[in-house]
């Protein structure tokens, strides 16, 4: 392991800090974001116009090719202007997906006229994308989705309902996987499409959540016609295509949003239990103590897949362990912040009490984190079968055409 920057790191770090400073405010103790997420149209134009001032300045596809607008930069710089950008209050970004996630996929299977016409508008904030994979019956086993594409001539017809899909209120466009040919084994028959949301057939209906915000939705399809030239990848090559999309993920989930350590730290410090400082209390004590030591190791299980990519090499399984820890850590202590606040910790304005209510959304959202991008249990499987190198999960479908799959419902 090695954690320090090399000289080409240090002097990129220093021309990221000097972008930021000149465009940005700094987060300092007490001027934190204390972001809610709850993304107004407001927030969706700020978003965009900060996504457009990274790009005219080289900061928005760090991993790009140049001819799309990148910088052909390396995962450490990607990473680099990760670590920086959170230290500065900058909206919340609506770009993951589409920048992170979906163009990265069409510039691995996309024909010149995809490359030509989506990868720019994308990086420069002038379209929002999202993706159209989980659906009511398919989310961790996605290979089992339902949603039906029939070829009609040049175009494909495409009928059945996704969910959970972040964006889609504000997207323009969307990366879609469906089933195209329930005849043969689940992975085997799925063909991807890059979908345009604002496509005849289409309805989003945002779902409305426990925190009272709407930042994802369900989203049916209904004889949507999806000309061909839309089509990404071979005919029954959607699952390489969806695999790709989900593995560059690991490349945009940065640090958990919400209260961390320090946070608790800080709001332990100011607030009074007993008569004394709460910080001061053994029970409080040995709280901030566990989540101290969960804190170090992720920075440190971080370093370790971040020196894996400085020397070149894919971060393994063990990156899993990140997410699994971190997000039930952000529900831990907004749990804790939020009893030790008593009747304060009601509060949900941000304009009366930013930090409660911050700490108020995060319990709220963090249930969440522990689902999104792979649940606890999946993620114990991963880490139990690829780290460990324990028994596999039982595949009563393996090898079965998937409408042959015992179900209680029909089959495609
Ligand atoms: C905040 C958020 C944003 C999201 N955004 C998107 C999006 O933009 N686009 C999109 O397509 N999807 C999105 N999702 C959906 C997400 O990918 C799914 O929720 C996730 O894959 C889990 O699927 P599921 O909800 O169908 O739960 P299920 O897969 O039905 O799981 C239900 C329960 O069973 C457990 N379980 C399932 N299989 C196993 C197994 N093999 N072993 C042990 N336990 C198991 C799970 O851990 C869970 O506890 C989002 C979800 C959230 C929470």
């Amino acid at each position: 392991m090695d954690f320090s920057d090399t000289p080409q790191e240090a002097a990129f770090r220093a021309e990221v800090r000097a972008f930021l400073d000149a465009h940005v405010p700094a987060k300092t103790p007490g001027n934190r974001s204390y972001a809610s997420r709850a993304m107004s149209p407001a927030d969706v134009a700020a978003s965009k116009a900060w996504q457009r001032t990274k790009a005219e300045n080289g900061f928005a596809g760090i991993l790009w090719p140049k001819a799309f607008g990148g910088r052909e930069g390396t995962p450490m710089e990607h990473i680099i202007f990760q670590q920086e950008e959170e230290n500065y209050l900058v909206p919340a970004s609506v770009f993951n997906q589409g920048v992170g996630m979906a163009m990265p996929t069409v510039m691995t299977f996309g024909t010149p006229e995809q490359l030509e016409r989506y990868p720019r508008p994308a990086l420069f904030g002038d379209e929002i994308w999202c993706q159209l994979f989980s659906e009511p019956d398919a989310g961790s086993d996605l290979a089992g989705l339902r949603t039906r594409a029939v070829q009609d001539g040049d175009d494909w017809v495409v009928n059945g309902q996704k969910i959970w899909t972040s964006n889609a209120h504000f997207s323009d466009y969307a990366m879609l996987v469906t089933r195209s040919d329930p005849t043969v084994a689940k992975h085997a028959g799925l063909t991807f499409f890059i979908v345009d949301m604002k496509s005849p057939g289409i309805d989003v209906r945002p779902i409305k959540q426990i925190s009272g915000t709407s930042n994802f939705c369900e989203v049916f399809l209904s004889d949507v016609r999806i000309p061909d030239s839309q089509r990404l990848g071979a005919v029954g090559a959607g699952w390489k295509v969806a695999m790709t999309m989900l593995a560059n993920e690991r490349f945009t989930v940065g640090k958990t949003e919400g209260p961390d350590f320090e946070d608790i730290f800080l709001l332990t410090r100011g607030l009074e239990l007993d008569g004394r400082r709460a910080v001061d209390d053994p029970a409080v004590i040995e709280h901030l103590a566990d989540w101290y030591v969960q804190s170090a190791g992720l920075k440190y299980a971080r370093l370790r897949s971040q020196t894996a990519l400085s020397r070149g090499k894919t971060p393994g399984p063990e990156a899993s362990i990140g997410k699994l820890v971190s997000a039930s850590k952000l529900q831990d202590i907004a749990t804790y912040g939020i009893d030790l606040l008593g009747q304060a910790g009601a509060v949900m304005d941000p304009a009366v009490a930013p930090m409660n209510a911050w700490f108020q959304h995060a319990l709220l959202y963090a249930p969440g984190k522990r689902i999104a991008g792979g649940t606890d249990e999946i993620l114990r499987n991963i880490i139990a079968e690829r780290v460990l190198g324990l028994p596999g999960d039982i595949r009563a479908d393996k090898g079965l055409a998937f409408n042959q799959v015992p179900t209680s419902r029909r089959q495609g």
